[in-house]
């Protein structure tokens, strides 16, 4: 009889191989739902791809709705915004309390717009997703192609998004005078990439015409444009922001520990530090006392030891640690048909291979969400 009700909330990286496995593989005792706020979850390692013009909006997405029934989980479509820890309920924005024995959190992350003056009302972020996708798609049906472009943050996602937006205006008006594109890198662009992909990433934005302002740190973004820290203004027609990001704040209201990100602090169980019932993993996560910056591949990786876990608790046995391998595989596509991939302190290799090895590696790990035929 199934009584251990797990309850998944977030479609994010990690969740999707929990329904994945449990489908395959059912629990007996367990039972699970979804909860989600959308049915289309985004991947984003396709996200510049699509951008580009290299995927189309289905192939980025995983329907959730197909992968819930296929594995035989309830779904439930509804936005999570608080946690009744004593009754072990989840609540819901409608009103609607959800009873688990076993909660998972894997929420993800939106960019923290409270340093930039306006950024909430003139700005365009990166996440959530489906919100970028809206605006861009504005973007890109103007009438006229905008003549100036600003992506405040300077990460691996800001920077591939820069050369994705280069590809595509390159398509939609090749005869077009070109739009000037530039990156507001903060202190110096990828910082967290090794010495040889930075020098890679710094070549690929001057060979497809990205212009890099760093040092650059934008204080305000208004109708114009943008201002930065010393008063300079940096007239644009459209601002994408995507710099440093915080968990949703309604996890502060929940009693659970937190890092300074607003990130559920966890063991490294995944377990949550606060509530052995309550799992937290992806980007809304922070293992404590393990600092390391935030990756979709950390959430995939996450997918195996949730699993372990989560069938654990409904068994009564002890968990297991998770050791979290810090190096990983960075690939950042640079929209002409090419990509940076580098690993550890020095590993970096460019060429149109490494853009169709990541093509493989994406459509590989979706192809493993595609929805099929119920159980
Ligand atoms: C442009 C861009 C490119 C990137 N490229 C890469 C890359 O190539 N490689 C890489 O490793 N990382 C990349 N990243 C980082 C990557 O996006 C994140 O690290 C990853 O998405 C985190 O996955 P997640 O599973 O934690 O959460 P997400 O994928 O964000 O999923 C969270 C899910 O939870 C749902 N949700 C949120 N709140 C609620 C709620 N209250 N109730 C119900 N549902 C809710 C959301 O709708 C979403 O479906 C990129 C990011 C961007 C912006």
């Amino acid at each position: 009889m199934a009584d251990h009700h797990i309850v998944l909330v977030g479609g994010g990286h990690t969740h999707v191989q929990v329904l994945r496995d449990f489908g395959d593989r059912p629990e007996p005792g367990a039972r699970l739902t979804l909860v989600t706020d959308r049915v289309m979850t985004p991947y984003s390692g396709m996200l510049p791809g699509h951008v580009a013009g290299a995927y189309s909006r289905a192939e980025m997405h995983i329907d959730l709705e197909g992968l819930a029934r296929r594995c035989g989980v309830a779904l439930c479509r509804g936005s999570a915004v608080g946690i009744d820890r004593t009754r072990r309920e989840l609540l819901l924005a409608d009103g609607g309390r959800l009873a688990y024995d076993t909660l998972s959190l894997n929420l993800g992350i939106t960019p923290d717009l409270s340093g930039i003056a306006g950024a909430d009302r003139f700005a365009i972020a990166v996440k959530p997703i489906s919100g970028l996708l809206d605006q861009l798609d504005r973007l890109f049906a103007g009438e006229a192609v905008p003549r100036r472009i600003l992506m405040v943050g300077g990460g691996p996602a800001g920077v591939e998004m820069a050369l994705a937006l280069r590809t595509r205006f390159q398509a939609l008006a090749p005869q077009a005078a070109q739009p000037w594109i530039a990156i507001a890198a903060g202190d110096a662009v990828t910082p967290s990439l090794n010495p040889g992909m930075q020098q890679r990433v710094r070549a690929a934005l001057a060979r497809r015409d990205v212009t890099l302002l760093a040092p650059c740190r934008i204080a305000e973004i208004n109708a114009e444009g943008a201002l930065d820290t010393t008063g300079q203004r940096i007239p644009a027609d459209a601002v994408i922001v995507s710099t440093a990001a915080r968990a949703p704040t309604w996890l502060a209201t929940t009693g659970l520990r937190q890092a300074a990100d607003g990130s559920v602090l966890t063991a490294d169980t995944l377990a949550t530090t606060t509530d052995g019932a309550i799992f937290a993993v992806g980007d809304c996560a922070a293992i404590e006392g393990d600092r390391r910056e935030k990756a979709g591949v950390f959430a995939v990786r996450q997918g195996p030891p949730l699993i372990a876990n989560l069938r654990r608790r409904v068994r009564a046995e002890p968990l297991v640690s998770y050791r979290a391998q810090r190096d990983y595989l960075a690939i950042l596509a640079t929209g002409d048909g090419s990509a940076i991939a580098g690993r550890g302190r020095w590993l970096a290799v460019e060429g149109r291979w490494v853009w169709r090895w990541k093509d493989w590696l994406d459509r590989s790990f979706m192809a493993r969400f595609a929805a099929g035929p119920p159980r």
